[in-house]
């Protein structure tokens, strides 16, 4: 990856630490490799943090990386809840807006020809989804619903030797949340995917079939 543009993602304002970040960007040279010609897509962009790191590896691989997040943040990043922050509040509207921060990471970095921001509401997009994915990235609401939902309406989009990545897996429940490692273990149980990687708490499966 070039140095310039991981300091870029290292010092980005968001939730992807450096070396699960560089699982998210080998993931991504290697998916392109096994699904060429085939977009990736991220469920939860935020700030862009982990967008630079999957958008530079679509880049390196002469293809996108559609960003999806409403940008209006998840129910933990709301007033009065654990990751609220208050800078992120549109004032005129009274809700989180991280859409300019997002493009200007993205710009900054030099990535807009590479990251596609698709700005709604997972299930409202993923409901007429279509095109077959090289990786899919799920870090959008970490919520029961929200989760399982994403994993049931983007899951069968990934083809197959693509690759899905999924973040904030934690097998111990005193670590984290519960429906990502959730979804993670219906992924395995499901025969389609299999394990290829865990970094922190990233994981990265492998569609078999
Ligand atoms: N990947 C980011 C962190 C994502 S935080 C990083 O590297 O820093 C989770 C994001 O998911 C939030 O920005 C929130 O707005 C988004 N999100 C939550 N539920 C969503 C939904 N239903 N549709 C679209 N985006 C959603
Ligand atoms: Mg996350």
């Amino acid at each position: 990856m070039p140095a310039d543009l991981r300091a870029a993602a290292v010092a980005a304002r968001g939730f992807m630490p450096p070396d699960e970040g560089d699982a998210l960007w080998a993931a991504g040279l290697a998916a392109a490799r096994a699904v060429p010609d085939r977009p990736f897509l991220e469920i939860g962009s935020y700030c862009g943090k982990s967008s630079l790191w999957l958008g530079g590896a679509a880049q390196a691989s002469d293809t996108i990386l559609y960003a999806l997040d409403h940008h209006r943040g998840s129910e933990e990043n709301q007033p009065g809840w654990e990751w609220h922050e208050p800078d992120l509040v549109d004032r005129e509207v009274g809700k989180i807006d991280t859409l300019p921060l997002f493009r200007r990471t993205v710009h900054d970095a030099g990535l807009e020809g590479a990251v596609v921001a698709l700005v709604g509401d997972s299930p409202t997009v993923g409901r007429h989804w279509t095109a077959p994915l090289a990786l899919l990235f799920i870090d959008g609401g970490h919520g029961t619903e929200p989760a399982h939902r994403d994993y049931e309406l983007w899951t069968p989009h990934v083809a197959p030797g693509g690759l899905l990545c999924i973040h904030d897996v934690f097998p111990d429940p005193a670590d984290g949340g519960r429906p990502p490692f959730e979804i993670y273990e219906r992924a395995l149980a499901s025969g389609a995917f299999t394990d290829q990687r865990a970094v922190g708490s990233l994981r990265v499966l492998a569609r078999s079939g």
